[in-house]
């Protein structure tokens, strides 16, 4: 049976609030979304017949600002998984210091059913849909599974249609010729590259001796795997949806990227010149890359991947989740008690949300800044919230977790007591 990502997620979250020792009203102004737009969008095919997709929307905190969130298309995406998300990116920016609230969106949809057109169609048709609830000031989508920067820029541009004005900060990741920001498409893979980093800095590693396995080939897990492995990590497995492939020795991430662009299949070459050479790999299942004896364990691909009935099958020392939710809630106690140390989503695939921030900023200021800057206060960002926690985990001696999510709960917590509380109007007795 198909978990239930909203209710683990708050699951969660509340053993968190207790543990860590804030207050059951913070909790409680958490517990539930804001708001869920959900609608059916009617796509022309190209057949000529109409296709329904279910389309959700939801805007799940705005006490730190307009809600933010990117935008899903897949065939598992509904409501509690988009409400979960949302909920994810509400603490994700509150921990991180980016002056957003959480929302998500989702289209339940295969896109790789679709041709070029129809993807387009049902882009246009999911800001048709939400145009009066998404806005530069209210909630601003971006890129996440299956949605790119192409897709970013079809959104824009029906939106500025709709609205009939120029409004490039009402999405993220779009096209750098649309008011996008360079160093978006790596971002979340920089990221959480920069976290490890800082980690292997508190613990005094050396990249050279250190393997890695990463799962899903995408926008986050390509860009971290070519930087770990251009600072001397060995990326031993990488995988997609169709499977993985492993390489005692180490794989070339980027030949594996260039020969998956043109051939779509993951296969470990190594290209010198125009001669590219295979190299001995192993084909592996995305299960078997989740139990391999390795020393970080990338997930980045979807939730829930790793849970109650594999925890125990995990070999990683450290597990770095670019994915939102890998890990379910009560796989926590099962990996901790392996002592498998946990990097959380919320910190270590916050690259992306922070740079859209950056991106909203020049969009609103007119400005382009260089990819130097960009990546140079993205650094500052992940720095920081890195050595916050990092803090709290060595004072309070509780997990990387729980003290992430503990940043990221007090600012929310000051938010509401700013917005006025219930203390405000007993402390005035
Ligand atoms: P993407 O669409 O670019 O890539 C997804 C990858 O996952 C692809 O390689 C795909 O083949 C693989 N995949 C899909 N189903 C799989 C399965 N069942 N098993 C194994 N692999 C599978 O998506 P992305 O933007 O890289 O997002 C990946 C994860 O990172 C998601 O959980 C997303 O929410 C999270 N994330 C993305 C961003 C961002 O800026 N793109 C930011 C924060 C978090």
């Amino acid at each position: 049976m198909k978990t239930d990502l909203l209710q683990d997620a708050l699951h969660r979250l509340h053993h968190i609030v207790k543990e860590t020792g804030i207050s059951e009203a913070t909790y409680q102004a958490l517990a539930h979304p804001s708001r869920t737009l959900i609608s059916s969008l009617p796509v022309r095919m190209d057949d000529g017949s109409t296709g329904y997709f279910k389309a959700y929307r939801c805007q799940y905190n705005d006490l730190l600002g307009p809600t933010k969130g990117g935008v899903r298309f897949h065939q598992q995406t509904d409501q509690s998984e988009v409400a979960a998300l949302a909920l994810w990116m509400t603490l994700k920016c509150a921990a991180v210091n980016v002056p957003f609230g959480g929302a998500k969106g989702g289209v339940t949809v295969d896109p790789k059913l679709l041709s070029a057109m129809e993807l387009e169609r049902l882009a246009r048709a999911y800001v048709r849909a939400n145009a009066d609830f998404i806005g530069p000031e209210q909630d601003i989508p971006a890129p996440d599974v299956y949605t790119n920067a192409r897709i970013m820029g079809w959104m824009m541009d029906e939106y500025e249609k709709i609205e009939r004005r120029k409004a490039p900060g009402v999405i993220t990741g779009k096209p750098l010729i649309f008011g996008g920001s360079e160093g978006r498409e790596s971002a979340t893979g920089r990221g959480a590259f920069l976290v490890i980093e800082a980690l292997a800095e508190k613990l005094d590693w050396q990249p050279f001796n250190k393997t890695v396995a990463i799962q899903g080939f995408g926008n986050g897990g390509y860009h971290c795997a070519r930087l770990l492995h251009h600072a001397g990590y060995k990326v031993v497995a990488v995988s997609d949806s169709k499977g993985g492939i492993y390489s005692k020795q180490g794989l070339d991430i980027e030949s594996i990227y260039q020969e998956k662009q043109t051939s779509k299949a993951l296969k470990a070459v190594y290209c010198d010149g125009s001669v590219c050479e295979t190299v001995e790999h192993k084909v592996i299942t995305n299960q078997d890359l989740l139990e391999l004896d390795v020393d970080i364990l990338i997930p980045a691909a979807l939730s829930n991947v790793i849970d109650e009935n594999n925890a125990d099958k995990v070999n990683a020392r450290y597990i770095v989740e670019i994915a939102n939710g890998p890990i379910s809630s009560n796989a926590d106690s099962i990996l901790a008690e392996k002592n498998v140390y946990v990097v959380p989503d919320i910190l270590a695939n916050a690259g992306g949300v922070i740079v859209s921030y950056f991106e909203w900023c020049q969009n609103r200021q007119g400005e382009k800044w260089s990819l130097e800057k960009v990546q140079e206060k993205l650094a500052c960002y992940m720095t920081n919230a890195f050595d916050t926690a990092w803090l709290t985990t060595q004072k309070h001696k509780i997990p990387l977790r729980e003290a992430v999510y503990k940043q990221a709960l007090l600012r929310i917590e000051s938010a509401i007591e700013a917005h006025g509380t219930q203390n405000y109007f007993t402390n005035g007795d």
